[in-house]
């Protein structure tokens, strides 16, 4: 086992140097000032689904994980500072129940990995606290809420999640519920957002948690910024512009509206959000796989179907986005409008094996940053993607909260 693994490590270490050999040397010296960035700058990505995946399977994510995309080793390499936890709550909670629950215990986890590994991971619930935290050299750890469900049709939850930390909540997600319509669900029953959701908007303003227009449909949107007075952001979304007709990412028109009132869009890395040609080839090989799979009357998670199905793509491998094309998706943003409205919501350990090239990982933000580099984005723009334009809607919202609260008090 041993002769083996250092057979591979030589291999990778071989792989390397012949990569490195092959850089001029002022793309060794851009990559060398990447790294440099990425650990001095403040990187915030708002969607990384570990709370989840740490519900499905516990992993010491303290030391560095044989699975998944985060954990703090990684973190700390990549120049990581404060990624958002997903407090993810399954779309089929909002018929059975207990949806509140669920963001209870997902919550809990993430207080518990603040706990257990106090040196590495703190909670950060305000702008002052990842700032500080970042010259402490601690991961933050901030949370958002991925669906809206657990505030469970009362405005008095949306305090109640503040005061457990929350400070972004995605109104839907992949099924419309009783705040707003989702851009998954064909459904449209509220034509956009629903009263409460109106109601809830303007409460979520209020107490001070950002609004996230990731999932909704198109209608929800225009309706979220029509009520919002502070600004909103997309936690997840990239731009529609390359993936023609794919609702949950956003349109040229919906980016400039979203800029227009101070928020950001945070580049989902998914390939299926990247390319279209990705999204079309998976939507085949799912048809394939789910015909199979009806014909056999396999379910999913079945050893056959799980044969099957690694077999199968296998045999027909697709090509994954790079991290040029998510690069592209940053150009096009700050070529619609400017610098100050686009960020990182990686969707880390959301989007299974489908990452770029080049952004496997926590640990490979500084590839991005070299892209960056490389199609000549200034160190002061790059500072503004890695976390400066998020942090800035998201203090937008912490004053327009504290004003209303200082007018009700006056
Ligand atoms: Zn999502």
């Amino acid at each position: 086992m041993r002769k083996f693994l250092t057979k591979v490590a030589l291999l990778l270490a071989c792989t390397t140097v012949s990569l490195l050999a092959q850089q001029t040397p002022q793309e060794s010296a851009l990559r060398a000032k990447a790294q440099k960035l990425a650990q001095q700058f403040v990187i915030v990505d708002t969607h990384i689904d570990v709370p989840f995946r740490m519900k499905m399977k516990w992993e010491d994510i303290s030391e560095r994980t044989p699975n998944g995309n985060f954990d703090y080793v990684r973190a700390k390499q990549g120049g990581l500072n404060a990624p958002f936890m997903s407090i993810y709550i399954p779309p089929a909670y909002e018929q059975s129940g207990g949806a509140k629950q669920l963001a209870d215990t997902l919550i809990d986890m993430v207080g518990n990995i603040a706990t257990n590994w106090p040196k590495k991971f703190v909670i950060a619930t305000s702008v002052n606290d990842v700032t500080n935290q970042f010259k402490r050299g601690v991961i933050s750890l901030c949370m958002g809420m991925e669906n809206g469900s657990p505030i469970e049709h009362d405005l008095k939850n949306v305090q109640y999640f503040y005061d457990r930390g929350i400070r972004y909540i995605t109104l839907a997600h992949g099924k419309t519920n009783h705040i707003s319509d989702s851009s998954y669900d064909t459904t449209h029953v509220w034509k956009g957002l629903s009263f409460f959701g109106r109601r809830l908007v303007v409460e979520m303003n209020r107490v001070g948690i950002m609004v996230d227009v990731s999932h909704v449909s198109d209608e929800a949107f225009y309706e979220v910024m029509n009520v919002t007075q502070a600004p909103v952001i997309a936690s997840h979304s990239s731009c529609r512009f390359f993936t023609p007709g794919f609702e949950r990412n956003m349109s040229d028109d919906m980016i400039k509206i979203l800029a227009g009132k101070g928020g950001v869009i945070q580049i989902n890395f998914g390939s299926s959000f990247l390319r279209s040609d990705y999204q079309k080839r998976e939507d085949e090989q799912g048809k394939q796989i789910s015909a199979y799979m009806k014909s056999k009357n396999l379910k999913f998670r079945d050893t056959e179907a799980q044969t099957y199905i690694a077999a199968y793509r296998k045999d027909h491998p697709i090509t994954y986005a790079d991290v040029t094309d998510v690069a592209d998706h940053f150009d096009h943003v700050v070529k619609l409008v400017g610098v100050d409205y686009v960020g990182i919501g990686s969707d880390f350990d959301g989007v299974g094996d489908s990452l770029p090239t080049g952004l496997k990982d926590v640990s490979m933000y500084p590839n991005l940053i070299y892209e960056l580099l490389k199609r000549g984005y200034s160190e002061k723009d790059i500072q503004k993607i890695c976390g400066g334009n998020l942090l800035r809607a998201w203090s937008q919202v912490e004053r327009r909260a504290k004003e209303t609260k200082s007018g009700e008090a006056n």
